[in-house]
């Protein structure tokens, strides 16, 4: 193995000057504009980017915040989701589902993912229904929708809420519903590395309900229905109008984005098809072109010759940066161990934790640097399969 001791990085995980550079004058001029004009807070550019970030996703009413963790925690309190209901999500998502439901005051009752596409498991959802279940949050992950389909029969067989975490997956499509339409609500993200990422924090709730939409606007302005009179006890949480001036000029490039990232992840596919008999087996997807791959996750599974650990380390060593997302479920996270969770509880979550790990990802990698990805993971486990090492003892 040829080791690189400067460690210097040949491919990031993620880039984004990639992305700004060709509009870099655009994305200047845009922050320009709101500097001049002065409305820096709930200014005309967030309106505009709010609507139109709601067409697109299919749905009515768009309303900026802060995150996409406040996204989730005030659009769960704007969907009336409180104290003494029950909220089932996924075990394998980011820790900010969990905490969006926890702030809403309602109770995070976990449920497994199905192993292959490590979306949340639908039939172990409909095991965990009690009297007291309001809603459930499915989290598309990684980029590809949980079945709309699936999801609106289980909602309206047990009369839930559907509220999706989208963060992941802007402009996302699957049975011919887009990301944020198919349930009462839907979060999203603007973290500079999503899909659609700003200059810093940002997220927003999409909704084709009117009341929803109201109480989330209130929600995010300390809960004024008009100035100084305030109807609930809300919160300072407004999507800067910087960002939405960002973000509306990088909108019209997320399709071409999103398209990339699929053609990427096809390269992908192909090249590492052959190392599936040596237990390199990327998470599958059933939603064909509708999947738009804000990460790209392979499983290294027992019948593997390396371990996770050690391919990624021989990947760093290779100037290769990659990622694990997440390395932890949520219900094994110590700050929140008085939930009463353990080991064992979520096989599969607990399984995905241990197996995957995430290649770099991002509209610009090139055809020769996703080579030279794949190619690195084939001559690591050339170099460590058994006979191998036979070879070499
Ligand atoms: C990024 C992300 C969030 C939180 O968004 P922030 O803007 O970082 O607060 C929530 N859920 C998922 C699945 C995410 O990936």
């Amino acid at each position: 193995m040829k080791m690189n001791n400067n460690l210097s990085i040949a491919i990031p995980f993620v880039d984004l000057n990639l992305q700004h550079q060709p509009i870099y004058n655009h994305l200047l001029q845009a922050i320009e504009n709101i500097l001049k004009q002065g409305d820096f807070v709930l200014g005309q550019t967030l309106s505009d980017f709010e609507a139109a970030f709601a067409a697109v996703s299919d749905t009515k009413y768009g309303i900026g915040v802060a995150c996409g963790t406040d996204a989730i925690a005030l659009g769960l309190q704007a969907c009336n989701i409180s104290s003494g209901d029950e909220v089932i999500l996924p075990a394998n998502t980011f820790v900010a589902t969990l905490i969006g439901v926890l702030r809403a005051g309602a109770k995070p009752i976990f449920v497994d993912c199905d192993p292959q596409t490590a979306l949340i498991d639908l039939n172990a959802a409909a095991k965990a229904i009690t009297s007291k279940t309001k809603a459930i949050i499915p989290v598309h992950l990684y980029g590809q929708m949980v079945s709309p389909k699936q999801l609106l029969d289980l909602a309206d067989t047990y009369k839930l809420l559907i509220f999706e975490d989208a963060a992941q997956a802007h402009l996302a499509e699957r049975e011919g519903y887009r990301a944020g339409s198919v349930g009462i609500a839907a979060a999203f993200s603007f973290y500079p590395s999503k899909n659609l990422g700003g200059f810093g924090d940002g997220g927003m709730l999409v909704t084709r309900d009117p009341d929803v939409a109201e109480k989330m606007v209130r929600l995010r302005n300390y809960g004024a229905s008009r100035k100084y009179f305030h109807t609930e006890a809300g919160t300072n949480s407004r999507l800067d109008t910087i960002q939405a001036a960002v973000l509306q000029q990088k909108l019209p490039y997320l399709p071409q984005w999103n398209r990339d990232r699929l053609n990427i992840a096809q390269q992908y596919a192909t090249q590492l098809a052959p190392l599936a008999a040596s237990g390199i087996i990327p998470i599958k997807n059933h939603s064909g072109e509708g999947h738009v791959y804000h990460l790209y996750v392979i499983r290294v599974c027992e019948t593997c010759p390396i371990e996770r650990s050690a391919l990624q380390e021989q990947l760093t060593a290779a100037g290769i940066q990659t990622g694990i997302h997440y390395p932890i479920p949520c219900h094994l996270q110590p700050a929140f161990s008085d939930l009463g969770y353990q080991v064992g509880n979520f096989p599969h979550a607990e399984m995905l934790a241990k197996q995957i790990l995430s290649l770099p990802m991002y509209p610009g990698l090139s055809n020769s640097q996703i080579q030279e990805i794949t190619g690195a993971i084939a001559h690591t486990l050339a170099t460590n399969s058994p006979s191998e090492k036979l070879l070499l003892a």
